[in-house]
């Protein structure tokens, strides 16, 4: 099923009449967000008549602005004012996508919580859907990619190239092009809180968590409007964060290259004294002198600097600063139905409600 055109939501919302026993159920739309004034309207377009056909649900749809320098806080501010159902988690910088989430989740007071981009790029027609399995049981229902026709070759083929490698190097297996569009209940999102690292391989928590979960496949499109905040070397950094998170492979392989290398240049010593004892002495060449003294000192800088990642990231995690800094809030209710406090506490000690 590639997407689910509106009129098969109102299939889903026809059969909502006969599950109108259901009781009120409460669906939180976490929405990072980015300089993306002009991404808002459109989303919200789009999105709020397709929750509002569901039936048997309230919603509440977080924004998190991370630290946007356009008018995007305005935007929100003014959206919330006609549909009070809006709400706002400002930061009071830029922290990255992965902590903005966070704080979104956190914030969530649903039964389910779905996050998505703001740029139409997690088709929102999949939200019924997502709605759908969740109430056959489902605690997790993700989004998986058929195609990535809207990026390009090199981001397709680097991103094909990074899912084999990580599942290779992790016991934690993901999904090939799951990304963060997804539905979580309330049990597998406390679950995802818990994990409170700093290093926030959205991914990989996610994966890691478990839960019975089910996939929907989508076709991504193409961003609604602006432009990617990801560039090469951002997704590069990514990919480091994901691998260094969840294996230690890249770790530990030293002691056998390591174990490798000494096996070699034992039998190579061996060799070097038997042609003495046999031949008398010769004296090497230079050029293999030189590679073997060259080839030993790079193999050596690389391992320290795979030391070096994982040692610069274990001295971030040993700081334990907070994951975002929250500047301002507002619409937000805690799962009682009474409005959050607004606080600048950013992270709170648990997950707890
Ligand atoms: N985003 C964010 N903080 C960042 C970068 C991006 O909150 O530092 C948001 C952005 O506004 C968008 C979502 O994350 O809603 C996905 O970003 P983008 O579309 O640029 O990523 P891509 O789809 O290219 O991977
Ligand atoms: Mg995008």
């Amino acid at each position: 099923m590639l997407k689910i055109p509106l009129q098969s939501v109102s299939v889903f919302a026809g059969a909502e009449v006969s599950m109108s026993f259901l009781p009120m159920q409460r669906l939180s739309i976490v929405v990072p967000v980015l300089d993306e004034e002009n991404a808002i309207g459109i989303f919200l377009e789009r999105v709020v008549p397709i929750i509002l056909d569901i039936g048997s649900i309230e919603y509440e749809i977080i924004f998190v602005d991370d630290g946007s320098t356009d008018r995007t806080s305005q935007v929100i501010h003014e959206a919330h004012a006609g549909n009070p159902a809006i709400c706002m988690v400002r930061l009071s910088r830029n922290f990255g996508k992965e902590a903005a989430l966070t704080a979104g989740l956190e914030a969530a007071s649903g039964d389910a919580v779905i996050p998505m981009d703001v740029d139409l790029q997690d088709p929102p027609e999949l939200i019924a859907r997502f709605v759908q399995l969740w109430r056959e049981g489902y605690d997790v229902v993700y989004g998986q990619r058929i195609d990535r026709a809207s990026d390009t070759a090199a981001k397709s083929g680097s991103a094909g190239l990074f899912y084999s490698l990580f599942n290779r190097l992790s016991s934690l297996k993901i999904e090939p092009h799951v990304g963060d569009f997804r539905l979580m209940s309330r049990p597998a999102l406390q679950a995802t809180l818990q994990l409170r690292e700093r290093n926030r391989f959205m991914k990989g928590i996610f994966a890691w968590v478990g839960f019975q979960s089910v996939g929907v496949p989508y076709a991504r499109p193409a961003r609604a409007v602006g432009a990617s905040k990801f560039n090469y070397w951002k997704l590069w950094n990514f990919a480091l964060d994901g691998l260094t998170s969840f294996s230690t492979v890249p770790l530990r392989v030293w002691t056998y290259i390591g174990g490798a290398v000494a096996l070699i240049s034992i039998l190579y010593t061996l060799t070097i004294i038997l042609q003495t004892l046999l031949f008398g002495r010769d004296v090497p060449g230079y050029a293999s002198l030189m590679a073997v003294v060259l080839m030993l000192g790079a193999v050596q800088l690389i391992s320290l600097g795979i030391i070096g990642e994982y040692l610069g990231r274990l001295y971030i995690e040993s700081k334990q600063r907070p994951i975002y800094i929250v500047r301002e809030q507002f619409g937000l209710r805690a799962r009682t139905g009474t409005l959050h406090p607004v606080e600048t506490t950013p992270v709170s000690a648990t997950a707890s409600e």
